[in-house]
């Protein structure tokens, strides 16, 4: 019989990975798999599938993580306001540069002449001169005369519209309500279900993120979803009301120029960073192995470059829910941050990038905790945590080693399964420091994180179990 410990899991890399779970990967076996092959945190999205999909996905993930005694995050992903065009009576249209077309709210099948654009708040936001990208950009239209009810718009490029085709408007702060009746519906269903985060699609200004917190009422954590120009131009303030972000760079990089998007990736991974939130990079990371069992060279760089920009997480979408490759798209993924990690020059990149330490004592003990690891050259990082603070506080600092942090609480544990280097494990039992320290040697063993004779750097708060508490540090040999 196997034993209990061989079953757990411990991954070679600090860079944690989320895929989307869909038709392609929602069978216990293959779920089972995708953990196997490196999945840290799953993601249900809720533009498609019905809320018995999901819910059934999620008792699976939990069956395994009790099988695999390893704590995996949840993220319910709502599809938020997704502008889109409507049908036509041929199911699409042929475009040419310079022609003219109307966009108005009958609901009538549209032809060449007139196309049903049921959105009246485009029709009100929008000027003489301002863009539509339709189909994720590949139709581009420019506003050229603006009626109460009505748009007549001139093709700048695009060769054809089809039935529902997704609308962008990129400059534009539109006043749409940034949780739709099915974002509430779908949002009071992924609570009930007891995930771990929600993420907020085409977030566009902080009041929107801070209508979704007020909803989630701290039952999960909110992501937001950075996708939307007028989102960059707030940023700080939406940051300061979340506890994550999302780069999704699927729609954002329709919204704004591609070659836009690498710099705003560096810049906001950053930040996200600085503030001791995760970051997630989202969106064709492995494009083509929905069709290919390897990936493009540019595809595979594109992995690392999120690695070396020192990202929390990175993500898989369709190559996952409904590729015909999600476990290779997964092996490959963890293949390359694994390499990746390993590169001096990986390693200068973060070194060089200086955080600042906060000022308050929870932040200095986990600062110096990270400069005694080094300096003892110790296996693990081990935090003792009540509320997961202090295990931000660690991935924050980008340790090369892992972060074992220990936690009495099932939902900290789990939000910590998408934090850079973090190796969450749910304790019990556990009054002082002494006992933490016993449990921790047995723990990082027992997750080949540490050997005999190597070195753990603990943190803890005295007296125990007082969130933001922490204020003590041990140095210890693993026995
Ligand atoms: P989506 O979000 O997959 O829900 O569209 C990610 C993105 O736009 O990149
Ligand atoms: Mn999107």
């Amino acid at each position: 019989m196997v034993s209990k410990s061989n079953k757990i899991i411990t991954r070679k890399r600090q860079t944690k990975i989320l895929a989307t779970l869909g038709p392609a990967s929602s069978s216990p076996e293959m779920i089972r798999k995708l953990i196997l092959a490196g999945v840290d945190n799953f993601r249900l999205n809720f533009s498609h599938g019905t809320h018995e999909d999901h819910a059934e996905r999620l008792k699976i993930i939990r069956q395994m993580e009790q099988e695999f005694q390893t704590p995996i995050g949840i993220v319910a992903d709502l599809q938020g306001p997704k502008l889109r065009v409507g049908r036509f009576k041929e199911g699409s249209i042929k475009l040419k540069k310079g022609m003219k077309i109307r966009f108005d709210l009958d609901k009538t099948e549209g032809d060449e002449t007139r196309v049903n654009l049921p959105h009246p708040e485009i029709i009100g936001a929008v000027d003489i001169g301002d863009e539509l990208l339709i189909d994720d950009g590949k139709v581009r239209v420019v506003i050229d005369f603006k009626g109460s009810d009505h748009l007549v718009v001139k093709v700048i490029s695009g060769v054809k519209m089809s039935n529902n085709k997704g609308v962008n408007v990129p400059g534009v702060v539109l006043p749409i309500a940034a949780l739709t009746k099915k974002d509430r519906k779908d949002l009071a269903a992924a609570l009930d279900m007891n995930v771990d985060w929600i993420a907020q699609s085409f977030v566009q200004q902080p009041k929107d993120v801070a209508e979704a917190r007020k909803l989630i009422q701290g039952r999960a954590g909110l992501i937001a979803k950075i996708e939307k120009p007028a989102a960059l131009e707030t940023f700080d303030e939406i940051l300061d009301l979340v506890d994550g972000i999302m780069l999704a760079r699927g729609d954002l990089g329709v919204e704004i120029p591609p070659e836009d998007v690498p710099a705003v990736q560096k810049r906001i991974i950053r930040q996200v960073r600085q503030a001791g939130k995760p970051i997630i990079v989202a969106t064709q990371m492995l494009e083509s192995m929905i069709e290919n069992p390897a990936p493009t060279r540019a595809e595979a760089s594109d992995v690392a470059t999120a690695v070396y920009d020192g990202t929390d997480a990175v993500m898989l979408s369709a190559e996952t829910a409904a590729g015909d490759y999600p476990l290779e798209a997964v092996s490959i993924m963890d293949r390359i941050a694994q390499r990746t990690e390993k590169d001096e020059t990986y390693h200068r990149i973060i070194e060089d990038d200086k955080l600042r330490v906060l000022e308050n004592s929870s932040d200095a003990i986990t600062a110096a905790a990270h400069e005694v690891a080094k300096n003892v050259n110790a296996a693990s990082i081990v935090n003792y945590t009540s509320s997961g603070s202090t295990a931000l506080r660690s991935a924050r600092l980008r340790p090369f080693v892992p972060i074992l942090c220990m936690t009495q609480n099932h939902e900290v544990a789990r939000k910590l399964a998408l934090s850079y280097g973090v190796h969450p494990v749910h304790v019990t039992d556990v009054n002082d420091i002494d006992e933490a320290i016993i449990k921790a040697k047995v723990m990082v063993k027992d997750r080949k994180i540490a050997k005999t004779g190597q070195r753990i750097v603990l943190t803890a708060g005295v007296p125990f179990g007082t969130p933001g508490s922490t204020n003590s540090l041990r140095v210890s040999w693993v026995d």
